[in-house]
């Protein structure tokens, strides 16, 4: 086995992943003419799809069989998941499975940055990984979209909202029922829990309400998530991981509101000194952003208010 071909890694008959920054599902289906390859995200740029073209080059060829990407299915629009998606396009001519909210954000890619930034953003934001290069969607995907594969095979789709508008997981099961869950950022590994103790969220507690959806599905042989290592059968302890992470974060900014209010830069600073996170310029708006998501939910939910004085605007205790 060469090096690279080592690097396309068998969950189960049909379902491998590459492992990578951010882990590339491949799902293969047999055919008269060769395999149909079907692609779970596509890495940040275009190195990462040129090199994940070289992978399936290898592989195939060490197999003595054709074959043809007939889609990279999008978990969600953010860059490192979409940005090998036009480069995959032009070299192949695959098709781009995307869900319905999901959508705009790789056909108009300057979404992304505004989104995270809230308005129009400064330069720093308009960089390549904020703002991928435009990818033009065939499918749409969601739930009641099932895909059959020769041999019994299918890939199904579960709607997992949290981490962006419309995440989507995508459930490949084999013709013996057993599952490859490729969870994209719908779940958190420890390692990465690790390296980024509060992650990127549209809505924390949708996030935690999409978990339990994870958590009911069965035969799961393995979970790849978008970033770390595959999660083996039992997701729970991952599960209850991230659902600490977040209520966490949430105790903690009830506890420093109840000190006296706060501005979202103070709060800012405050969760970022106390979890020892340095921040640079791009996690200090990815952290902005979603301590924002936070508070609004909390706002919502009843436990802390909005008072606007002297044209400041505080979070306070209920
Ligand atoms: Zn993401």
């Amino acid at each position: 086995m060469s090096e690279s071909t080592s690097k396309m890694i068998e969950l189960l008959p049909g379902g491998y992943y590459i492992p990578g920054s951010t882990n590339i599902g491949i799902i293969t289906e047999k055919t008269f003419a060769g395999t149909n390859v079907y692609m779970v995200d596509s890495g940040t740029t275009e190195i990462d799809a040129e090199y994940i073209l070289s992978i399936l080059d290898d592989f195939f060829a060490k197999q003595g069989r054709k074959y043809k990407i007939k889609a990279i299915i999008n978990t969600h629009g953010h860059t490192d998941h979409a940005g090998g998606n036009l480069y995959l396009q032009k070299k192949t001519g695959c098709q781009v499975w995307i869900s319905k909210l999901e959508r705009p954000y790789i056909e108009n890619p300057e979404l992304q940055a505004a989104d995270i930034w809230g308005g129009t953003p400064p330069h720093e934001i308009q960089t390549a990984y904020f703002r991928p290069q435009p990818s033009k969607v065939s499918k749409i995907i969601n739930e009641d979209v099932k895909v059959r594969l020769s041999g019994g095979n299918t890939i199904s789709f579960i709607s997992l909202p949290g981490h962006s508008f419309e995440m989507t997981a995508l459930v490949y099961t084999d013709k013996e029922g057993k599952k490859v869950v490729y969870a994209g950022d719908g779940i958190f590994t420890r390692g990465e829990l690790s390296k980024h103790w509060i992650p990127f969220m549209l809505n924390p507690f949708k996030f935690m309400k999409a978990l339990e959806k994870l958590s009911e599905l069965e035969n799961v042989e393995w979970c790849v998530p978008g970033h770390g290592d595959c999660i083996h059968k039992n997701l729970s302890e991952t599960i209850e991981m991230d659902s600490l992470a977040i209520l966490e974060t949430k105790q903690l900014l009830l506890n420093l509101i109840s000190e006296g209010r706060k501005t979202s830069g103070e709060l800012l600073k405050e969760v970022a000194d106390l979890n020892e996170i340095k921040l640079g310029f791009g996690q200090s708006v990815l952290i902005r952003s979603t301590l924002k998501s936070y508070l609004a939910a909390m706002h919502d939910m009843g436990l802390i208010k909005v008072v606007i004085e002297n044209n400041t605007f505080y979070w306070c205790k209920a």
